[in-house]
């Protein structure tokens, strides 16, 4: 049963670049999806599209239970994680992983035990108190990962999340990605041009290539891990 389906969707910008030309795809529940291809193919625009952040310039993205309407208030269908782990630096990991529950206008005594929840997650519910400046890099992303789960989207769309970081970093955040994603069975939608990581963590592969940005090809992924 498909999620989220994009039916032809190209996008052009209004300088004239076609970002993307006729993209269709069907993302089903439980599925771990990496969108793959150099810079420039538009992983980032249909990702953003996905979210609800620019529209088609034609095709349509539909939503098969009607759930999410762009720029949803309720925001609670989506989560996204950008390649910047983008906290507030003045604010505790707690409040940080707050913010999109306080947005929703949810207190923080009531959202408590959902932060502290997506907190232990990823690994870091002994450093609610802390601030970003007192973590490392990966812990950084950690926590923007926590921030995007503490509504419990219904799909989790990763922007290249974990580019910025070094290899050994970036290598044991696969992992959890991939441990979590098993023992909860999130949909995932993953943006990388790496090729061994979205054999590594994805259960299709969908290849796309620049100028214009379209999908070449789709590979399902049989790999030894269990499916969601
Ligand atoms: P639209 O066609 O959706 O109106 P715009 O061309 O007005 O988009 O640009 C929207 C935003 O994207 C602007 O903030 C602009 O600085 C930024 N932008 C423009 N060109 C590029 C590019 N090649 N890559 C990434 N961002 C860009
Ligand atoms: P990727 O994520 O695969 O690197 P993008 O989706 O960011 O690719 O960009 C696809 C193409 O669209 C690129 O040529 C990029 O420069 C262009 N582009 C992205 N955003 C904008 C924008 N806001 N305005 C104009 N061009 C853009």
């Amino acid at each position: 049963r498909p999620i989220v389906r994009l039916e032809h969707v190209s996008k052009t910008f209004s300088n004239g670049t076609i970002a993307l030309k006729d993209m269709s795809l069907s993302i089903r529940a439980g599925e771990f999806i990496s969108l793959l291809g150099p810079s420039g193919c538009g992983k980032s625009t249909a990702l953003r599209m996905l979210a609800g952040l620019g529209e088609p310039s034609s095709g349509s993205i539909v939503w098969p239970d009607g759930s999410h309407v762009a720029g949803d208030k309720k925001g609670g269908d989506i989560g996204f994680v950008f390649q910047e782990p983008t906290l507030m630096p003045w604010a505790t990991v707690f409040k940080n992983v707050w913010l999109p529950l306080r947005l929703k206008g949810i207190s923080q005594a009531e959202a408590r035990p959902r932060i502290m929840e997506a907190l232990e997650m990823v690994g870091l519910d002994k450093f609610a108190d802390s601030y970003p400046r007192e973590l490392s890099g990966g812990m950084k992303m950690r926590v923007s990962i926590a921030r995007a789960l503490v509504t419990r989207p219904r799909i989790l769309l990763m922007d290249e999340p974990f580019a910025a970081l070094d290899e050994i970093t970036r290598q044991k955040l696969n992992d959890d990605l991939l441990r979590l994603w098993e023992q909860f069975g999130w949909t995932i939608v993953f943006v990388t041009h790496s090729v061994f990581e979205s054999v590594y963590l994805s259960s299709r592969i969908v290849v796309m290539a620049a100028r214009p940005g379209r999908v070449i090809d789709e590979i399902e992924v049989d790999a030894p891990h269990p499916r969601g």
